[in-house]
């Protein structure tokens, strides 16, 4: 068990960023409305994340450590049904597997909650505290035990700008939810909740470039795209700053990509990439989330569709800013 754990882990930690956003989508999956992550050393030494979601009852933290235990994947098809972020069950005892973990943890029927410490995947210690309803728990010395993973972690660096990548999709996925996200001594956003996507885009990219993106608005059939599309005066020499969502999942598709380049074909100077904040919506079961466990990549089951709806949501918006 220790083994399979060590083993999924690999596929699902595959660095302190990884970790990261599925302690996040835990937070996110539990209701929570505030969240706040602090990191250290390249998320290395600690990552930590608290949030004021409903918690989990003294069991159900012994629970949330076995693997599959909280799988919510029952049969095939439950797949395209799924609306929660986590489905496999896999991420918390892969977490804890290779690092130490602490987890603490209250429900609004508890007057107590209960904390909960991990090594290499062996509980060492369960007891009552104090604490708020909600959730926190601490990653410390990822990969610890194991060297061959630590050997591939880059700087520390390189790391944290994979933490901050994490943060800014996930914040841009999520404004409704106040996000504070403090990085070694430094405190890189504290962004109140809000309705309004443009308000959450320009708290995070800054109000010039907010200023300078128009609203997207399409609707084709199953599909609704919404969102915020930079000018063409707005660009960057990546895709680093194209932002897609997926039923409020941040994913890297090509079939998007694709569209987004077809969509500004001719606007942009060679290698020229837009500054772009897309959320697309569609019926569950025309997409299938499941194809990679980092959960990044997507298949869409009407590509044609999507691609071509994209493509015209984009062009209308940057139209009408014209006039
Ligand atoms: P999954 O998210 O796929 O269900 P995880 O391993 O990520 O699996 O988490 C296991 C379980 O632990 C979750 O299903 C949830 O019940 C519980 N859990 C984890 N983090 C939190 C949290 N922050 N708040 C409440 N419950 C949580
Ligand atoms: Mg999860």
């Amino acid at each position: 068990e220790a083994v399979a754990n060590q083993i999924a882990a690999g596929e699902v930690v595959e660095r302190p960023a990884s970790v990261l956003k599925e302690l996040v989508e835990n937070s996110l999956d539990a209701g929570s409305t505030r969240i706040g992550v602090e990191v250290q050393g390249g998320g290395r030494r600690l990552i930590r994340v608290v949030d004021n979601g409903h918690g989990m009852e003294p069991d159900d933290m012994l629970l949330a450590l076995e693997r599959h235990a909280t799988s919510k994947v029952l049969r095939a098809e439950d797949l395209v049904s799924v609306s929660t972020l986590g489905f496999r069950g896999e991420a918390l005892p892969s977490v804890a597997a290779v690092s130490k973990l602490l987890m603490r943890s209250r429900t609004a029927q508890n007057e107590v909650g209960s904390e909960l410490k991990v090594v290499g995947g062996s509980i060492r210690e369960v007891k009552e505290t104090g604490c708020p309803v909600g959730t926190l728990i601490e990653v410390k010395d990822l990969f610890h035990n194991t060297p061959a993973r630590r050997k591939f972690l880059k700087s520390a660096t390189t790391e944290n700008s994979h933490l901050t990548q994490t943060m800014f999709r996930l914040a841009l996925a999520n404004p409704k939810v106040a996000f504070r996200f403090k990085s070694g001594s430094r405190q890189v956003f504290d962004l109140p909740a809000t309705d309004d996507l443009k308000g959450r885009v320009a708290a995070l990219l800054g109000r010039d470039t907010a200023a300078r993106m128009v609203p997207l608005y399409e609707e084709s059939g199953p599909l609704f795209i919404t969102g915020l599309a930079g000018l063409p005066s707005l660009s960057r020499t990546g895709y680093d700053q194209v932002y897609t969502f997926v039923n409020g999942r941040y994913v890297r598709d090509k079939v998007l990509i694709h569209a987004v380049g077809q969509a500004y074909l001719g606007l942009f100077a060679e290698r020229r990439r837009p500054v772009m904040v897309v959320h697309v919506r569609l019926d569950p079961a025309l997409v299938d989330v499941n194809v990679h466990p980092a959960k990044t990549e997507v298949r869409f089951r009407e590509a044609n569709l999507v691609h071509d709806a994209f493509v015209q949501g984009i062009r209308r918006g940057l139209a009408q800013s014209q006039e």
